[in-house]
């Protein structure tokens, strides 16, 4: 997936770079906190300096836990070929946990503490946007 920025579910996430996608985050300028989503101002009760920039996440972390998805959500979240899959909370380090799919990782095959790397795949394709992504999660060896 090299060249154009994919087309994606929710815009303003994810960032195309050179090596690889990358989350968009807010750094917060007082408190030093980081948020996932973007936020419009730091929410910490206790920082006094709400200025916010916007920065890149890491693009690897952590997973600190998971639920597997058993059930079909509703129509709106729309998903083809949908089939059980694996939400993980991914520990990005500086004390930030996305939550995420994780690609190509079964509940048989999925650990805590495993190494993730951040991915961009197709959730469904569209008749006039084509494939539509989202972010995942996959195992971080699992680069070509
Ligand atoms: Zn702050």
């Amino acid at each position: 997936m090299n060249g154009a920025d994919p087309e994606m579910v929710v815009e303003g996430l994810v960032e195309m770079g050179p090596g690889g996608p990358r989350l968009i985050g807010s750094h917060c300028l007082g408190c030093g906190t980081l948020y996932f989503p973007q936020m419009p101002g730091c929410p910490n009760p206790d920082c006094h300096d709400k200025r916010l920039e916007r920065t890149l996440l890491p693009d690897e972390g952590t997973l600190y836990s998971y639920t597997i998805q058993r059930y079909q959500p509703p129509p709106l979240f729309r998903m083809d070929d949908w089939a059980p899959y694996v939400l993980g909370l991914v520990d990005l380090g500086a004390g930030l946990r996305v939550m995420g799919m994780l690609s190509g990782i079964g509940e048989n095959e999925v650990e805590i503490g495993m190494k993730l790397r951040l991915a961009v795949e197709p959730l469904y394709r569209d008749a006039e946007r084509g494939d539509v992504c989202t972010y995942m999660f996959a195992a971080a060896g699992d680069r070509a």
